[in-house]
């Protein structure tokens, strides 16, 4: 059995204002065009698939250091991203070259030294100014040699992540088995999928939704066939099941470990296993609590999940604990607060005794079959057309787009690649338009699925 490795993950950290959420940005996926696909996803978005440089990897945007914070809300985020700080491979400490080294500076470096991580300098707003003269006051924080950037002009950005995420290789941990074809791991290159399709499923959630619970009731009825245990930190724990004759590896969120018959969660929750059992996984289970309130850290894992373009399905918990009336509440916050996750099939459950569950198994598979499904030329093709007869795409100027056919370029998350011509003036709306279409023609339920032009002129 081939084990799975975790990407690593890079954390920014650094003042209010220096430039964090502008890195952020530029070394994922922007956040313009993500929220453009998905209505309804939050803008405030702290977590993304890394896209510049040779290797993969996961940013966390730690959205702001509070180092003198005693109390509340400020503890709470300074508590969390000290737990970023010491879950991730490498810290990005982010500094303003404009506005020169301040006292809050000092402490943020101070608290990194004493942490031990592995810590990169990045003097931002450096554009336009002499090298030696952004970073020269900045080696006063004694982190080592300054890195000078521009987040929001881009100079230096390739080259210190790619400095920092070389470390690792050197430091003897395992190189990543995908690092030269990060954009589409899963795709098989053979035109039949494998007979036998291991499902990958991660279960995640917030801590206490129930999912060591899940586990457990799948788990205790299954033939377990293998747990590995991690080789390395960046090694996934996994454990192969078999139900109903489909075979699952299960990549674990939180130091799973097993007593027993019994399987028990002994670490804390972490984010940053979640993220990396998201990235590592076929088809994400995202538990929720239906006796507490969908907080922003669910909706932040969702938006992960979306942007990873990993299968999905939707459990809401414990739904043997309400009543009527707190059934209703739940529906309608999962309705506000997630309904850019309408793609995904969402079932109430109890992972206590097993109501629901066998229905929740079915659309696990019933996603994974559509994130990998075969969507021929002629029948994309076909659907394009009568798509396009149907409402033609709006002209814009002169330019009237024209869509010749289609054709599947990736799996999990199915990619339709369009081509045609004058295709950059098709707005996202008729985008989303044709989206629908082919979700509809090609049953595509519990996978998001991406739409690429390609214009010949
Ligand atoms: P955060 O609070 O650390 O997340 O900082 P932001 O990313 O929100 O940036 C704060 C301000 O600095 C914004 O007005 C950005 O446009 C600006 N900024 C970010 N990066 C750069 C840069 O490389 N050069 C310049 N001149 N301004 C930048
Ligand atoms: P985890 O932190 O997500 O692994 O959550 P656990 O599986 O440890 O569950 C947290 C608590 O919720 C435990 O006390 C469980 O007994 C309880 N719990 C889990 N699933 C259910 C359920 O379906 N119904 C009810 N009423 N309680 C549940």
């Amino acid at each position: 059995m081939n084990s799975v490795s975790f990407k690593p993950v890079v954390a920014l950290v650094g003042r209010a204002n220096v430039g964090k959420s502008t890195l952020f940005n530029r070394i994922t996926r922007s956040r313009a065009a993500l929220v453009a696909d998905f209505s309804g996803l939050t803008r405030d978005r702290h977590y993304g698939e890394g896209r510049v440089g040779k290797h993969p990897f996961i940013a966390v945007d730690t959205g702001g250091f509070e180092p003198v914070a005693k109390d509340g809300i400020l503890l709470e985020m300074a508590r969390q991203t000290q737990q970023a700080i010491a879950e991730s491979d490498v810290v990005i400490f982010l500094v303003d070259a404009r506005a020169g080294v301040n006292a809050h500076d000092h402490e943020i470096a101070r608290l990194l030294r004493k942490t031990g991580q592995r810590v990169f300098l990045a003097v931002n707003k450096a554009e336009g100014m002499r090298y030696d003269a952004a970073i020269s006051e900045f080696h006063e924080l004694g982190l080592g040699q300054p890195y000078a950037i521009s987040a929001s002009h881009g100079d230096g950005v390739v080259e210190l992540i790619e400095t920092a995420l070389s470390f690792l290789d050197e430091a003897g941990e395992p190189e990543e088995p995908e690092a030269d074809a990060p954009a589409a791991p899963q795709e098989a290159p053979a035109a039949e999928p494998p007979v036998q399709h291991r499902i990958k499923l991660a279960i995640v959630g917030r801590p206490n939704v129930g999912k060591s619970t899940l586990i457990n009731t799948l788990l205790g009825e299954e033939r377990v066939i293998a747990f590995d245990m991690p080789g390395t930190t960046r090694d996934a724990i996994e454990i192969d099941f078999e139900r109903g004759g489909t075979r699952y590896t299960l990549i674990d969120t939180a130091g799973l470990r097993r007593r027993g018959k019994v399987f028990e969660t002994i670490e804390k929750f972490s984010v940053i296993k979640t993220l990396q059992a998201i990235e590592a996984c076929n088809v994400v289970l995202l538990m929720l609590d239906a006796q507490s309130e969908i907080s922003d850290q669910d909706a932040h894992i969702a938006g992960f999940v979306l942007e990873t373009g990993r299968a999905l399905v939707v459990a809401i918990n414990k739904w043997d604990g309400i009543d009527a009336d707190q059934r209703e509440r739940i529906l309608r916050e999962y309705e506000r607060k997630l309904r850019f996750l309408a793609f995904a099939k969402m079932h109430t459950v109890s992972a206590l005794n097993g109501q629901g569950v066998n229905a929740l198994i079915k659309s696990v598979n019933a996603a994974h079959a559509a994130a990998f499904a075969k969507l021929s030329t002629p029948k994309l093709t076909r659907v394009l057309q009568a798509a396009v007869e149907q409402q033609p795409p709006p002209r814009k100027g002169i330019f009237r787009p024209k869509m010749r056919y289609a054709h599947q370029g990736g799996q999990n998350p199915p990619l339709v690649v369009i081509h045609g011509n004058a295709l950059d003036a098709v707005p996202d709306a008729y985008k989303r338009y044709l989206e629908a279409r082919f979700r509809a023609a090609f049953k595509l339920d519990g996978t998001p699925l991406r739409i690429e032009f390609k214009s010949s002129h």
